[in-house]
């Protein structure tokens, strides 16, 4: 029951009267002007904004509305609380509310029996008038949003309520008028949980003598099952009777109709009750609110008019019976229908209430392409010419490197000892391969302990193979037979084939990166032969001591001012932002061969500016040349990034999301689809910090046979690896891997790993290297970011059911949590004494 905190008795009368006047408009957003001896309309507000009530509701009420300053008004309502009690008191002058003031009445119960109530209770008025028989009945239609047992006495019709919102100015609820035949005439009688008796005319009855029952919640809990999705209404399917089970959308009140739309996972339809309809179901559509859940039942027929913007635009269910089977007791975040406020709410909002940001139209769109994705993979591997079998492999297991930090597992039964989550399934699967599986594949979580990013997640999913007896061209053969099922059946669009292939080597030079995007040229070139011993010092310095100058041209270099290239400009920044230490930049005359910027810089390049023009890909007359210079792969880090902002944010050489969405809605176009394989990635990188190879893509990569037979220096040689490359994200990868023993040791020594180490570690592969392993390799797929890209999403949270934030914490359970003392105790973790456990109270 509502916690009362306003005095009930006496108080100033005609304040009341104002402030509650006042209250209903801004809980409806909406004028609603009651009039003494007509009716009252009261609202309890909370004593800080200084308002009062009559617990009688006869007061001397004045319609003084329009005398109020707005703002005033708004004000008095921005102060009022959680909690807040609204109380709505219908007298017994019914005739001249009835006449004049019933719709607005109506307004006000609708409104504020809406969503944003949770509790309500209806008590006391000696007679019953037609305005307090719709108070009540309204009262009673949604009554199911009270926490306990209500209690109404015999004729009487006092009505309150408490809001669940914290903000009545911002009401959820639209108006709805309650239609006249939906008024119960409240004579005696206890209203349980939501539980409604009337009779047959709708009039309210005492529950024992009831014939007839409309109950919005009944009692019993019940699992309807619906005959059609909502979503697939068509024509054809015009004079059957059908069931639909899902939520209200919406719902609009037109006095003689009533219109709803269900929606379910496969769309929504509009429902509609007429005068033809029976009156119980005619009630509770009126009654329902947005997010209710309903079971309807009706006879689908034609729409008068008709809805091109839906599916189901043509018809509409012409409802005989409804079934409410669950409302909303709470203020809802956020809308849900249309996909609501998408982009205006946080993702944190989202994340909390992820359950109601799922039911949005386009989540569940997300969700249903993901699975669809992962049904086309799957089709692709199980057809009988690749013929794949999905393995599971464990979760609690031993640390799998792939370049992070991993999640770890204490075990109770040893102490000391903990389990790795698999920062992915590559030992196991590999070991299938010596077991004679041949093909193995399997939708596999992977657990990276990193830093994350919005295209990067602590667990994730993988699409994970792994094939014996094959070269490299084979998988990259199944890998593109993947990725264009993924694309065709997903969204329709035909990749082309087949997908080009350049080196790692290549990569980085023409545009500093191993994950290129081919949808624009921006290339650039190495000039170190060229400005060996420039006359520009800075170039010479770089290039003598071992360092790069780069360039890349804008072909029409006006596009770009010099206020953007110079210190503080955009471009310039995202240099700085690359780690560069500025940006030199020339600008190509019109006769392709005076160059314009910088007095140095000129100077010292004019005397070879033809070949400078030769050199640099697509300079030439009115283009602009941009440089990076310094070590090698901060200069690529740099220029990359100039490149990718000059032609998605200065150019616009590549559609933003949206659009790319539509270019794949529209079957696509080839430049909104480069896909391409990196190849030849080297074995190993050096890692500064601790002085010490490492691999780059993970130990178990087969070094390139030509590179280290005949005493080739294994630390120098590229790896049999590569890379799936989509529009610049890197999609998937993989290796041929090492089968033998004593290739695998070599490469273990290369990363500085002891014989001890590597016995201890990776002991078991390597054993099983001695029972006949065949030669394989495999590859993976990110398939949350192959979803990503399919979808047009920003984050592949948006294409993950329940991901966790940049902090890898889940905002719905609010995972990681606290454990107690005696939890780690039993797992013999130790916690450091700085640290002190919030559970600990608790255990005493
Ligand atoms: N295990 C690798 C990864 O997770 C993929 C592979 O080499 O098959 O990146």
């Amino acid at each position: 029951m509502a916690r009362d905190r306003s005095p009930r008795v006496g108080g100033a009368v005609g304040g009341v009267t104002r402030a509650i006047t006042h209250a209903i408009c801004r809980v409806g957003g909406h004028d609603v002007v009651t009039r003494r001896r007509e009716s009252a309309v009261m609202a309890r507000a909370p004593r800080a904004v200084g308002y009062q009530t009559s617990s009688e509701g006869t007061t001397n009420c004045r319609d003084d509305e329009a005398s109020r300053p707005k703002r005033q008004k708004a004000k008095q309502m921005d102060n009022c609380e959680h909690d807040d009690a609204l109380v709505l008191t219908p007298t017994t002058r019914a005739t001249g509310f009835a006449q004049t003031r019933r719709s607005s009445m109506r307004l006000a119960l609708a409104s504020l029996l809406g969503s944003h109530l949770s509790r309500a209770l209806l008590t006391r008025a000696r007679r019953p008038s037609p305005c307090q028989s719709q108070a009540a009945a309204a009262f009673l239609r949604t009554s199911q949003m009270a926490a306990g047992p209500l209690t109404m006495r015999p004729g009487r019709a006092f009505l309150t309520a408490r809001s669940a919102t914290k903000d009545f100015t911002k009401p959820a609820a639209r108006f709805t008028p309650v239609p006249k035949r939906v008024v119960g005439k409240v004579t005696r009688g206890v209203v349980g949980r939501g539980l409604v008796t009337t009779n047959a005319s709708g009039d309210a009855k005492s529950d024992s003598s009831s014939s007839s029952s409309s109950q919005i919640l009944p009692e019993r809990l019940t699992w309807p099952a619906r005959s059609h999705g909502a979503g697939t209404l068509r024509s054809a399917k015009i004079g059957q009777t059908i069931t639909l089970c899902g939520w209200i959308d919406k719902q609009r009140d037109m006095g003689g109709l009533t219109f709803c739309d269900v929606r379910d996972h496969t769309g929504l339809a509009q429902i509609v009750g007429d005068d033809d309809t029976p009156a119980e179901a005619r009630n509770l559509l009126s009654a329902v609110r947005a997010e209710w859940v309903v079971a309807v039942t009706g006879v689908v027929r034609e729409r008068k008019d008709k809805n091109s913007r839906i599916p189901t635009g043509d018809v509409e269910l012409l409802v005989t019976n409804v079934q409410v089977l669950n409302t909303v007791g709470k203020s809802l975040p956020f809308q849900i229908s249309g996909d609501g406020d998408d982009d205006k709410t946080s993702e944190e909002v989202r994340l909390k209430n992820r359950v109601l940001d799922l039911r949005r139209p386009s989540m569940t769109a997300n969700l249903k392409l993901r699975a669809k994705t992962i049904r086309n993979l799957r089709n692709v591997l199980e057809k009988n010419n690749w013929d794949f079998m999905e393995v599971e492999t464990p979760i609690l297991t031993r640390s799998t490197p792939e370049g992070a930090r991993d999640y770890l597992v204490p075990s109770r039964l040893q102490p000391g000892s903990c389990y790795a989550l698999p920062q992915s399934p590559q030992l196991f699967k590999q070991m299938l391969m010596v077991a004679g599986v041949d093909r193995y594949y399997q939708v596999a979580r992977c657990f990276r302990d990193e830093d994350l990013r919005s295209d990067r997640q602590p667990e994730f999913t993988q699409l994970d193979i792994e094939m014996a007896f094959t070269d490299m061209d084979g998988i990259l053969e199944l890998g593109e037979d993947l990725m264009c099922a993924a694309f065709e059946g997903g969204i329709g669009v035909e990749l082309p084939r087949p997908f080009l292939r350049m080196t790692y080597a290549d990569a980085m030079t023409k545009y500093g990166s191993d994950k290129p995007d081919l949808r624009y040229g921006l290339e650039m070139c190495v000039l170190n032969e060229l400005l060996r011993g420039s006359e520009f010092k800075l170039f010479a310095d770089a290039i003598e001591s071992g360092g790069v100058v780069k360039a890349l041209a804008v072909p029409e270099g006006d596009k770009i001012s010099n206020s953007k290239l110079k210190p503080k400009g955009d471009v310039f920044n995202e240099a700085v932002k690359g780690g560069a230490g500025g940006l030199a930049f020339v600008r190509v005359g019109a006769d392709g061969l005076t160059l314009d910027g910088g007095k140095a810089l000129c100077e010292a390049l004019q005397p070879v500016s033809e070949q400078l023009v030769k050199n640099v890909p697509d300079a030439g007359p009115g283009s602009l040349i941009l440089f990076g210079v310094g070590d090698e792969p901060s200069t690529n880090k740099a220029l990359d990034r100039v490149r990718q902002y000059i032609a998605k944010e200065v150019l616009h050489l590549v559609p933003c999301a949206s659009e790319d969405k539509a270019g794949h809605e529209d079957g696509g176009n080839r430049n909104h689809h480069a896909a391409l394989w990196i190849t030849e990635f080297p074995m190993f990188e050096t890692n500064h910090d601790e002085n010490r190879l490492e691999a780059l893509h993970h130990p178990f990569t087969a070094p390139n046979q030509d590179d280290v037979v005949d005493g080739g220096d294994i630390t120098k040689a590229r790896a049999v690896a590569y890379d799936l490359v989509y529009n610049g994200v890197e999609v998937g990868g993989g290796s041929l891997r090492i089968y033998r023993r004593d290739v695998q040791e070599k490469v273990f020594d290369a990363i500085g790993l002891s014989k001890k180490d590597a016995e201890e570690k990776f002991g078991y592969l390597m054993d099983a290297f001695q029972f006949g392993a065949p030669p394989h390799g495999g590859m993976a797929f990110g398939v949350d970011r192959l979803v990503m890209l399919l979808a047009g999403a920003k984050s592949i949270r948006d294409v993950i059911a329940f991901p966790k934030t940049a902090t890898a914490t889940c905002l719905l359970t609010q995972a990681p949590g606290t454990v107690t003392d005696a939890q780690l105790k039993d797992l013999h973790v130790a916690k450091l004494k700085s640290e002190k456990n919030p559970l600990a109270e608790d255990e005493k």
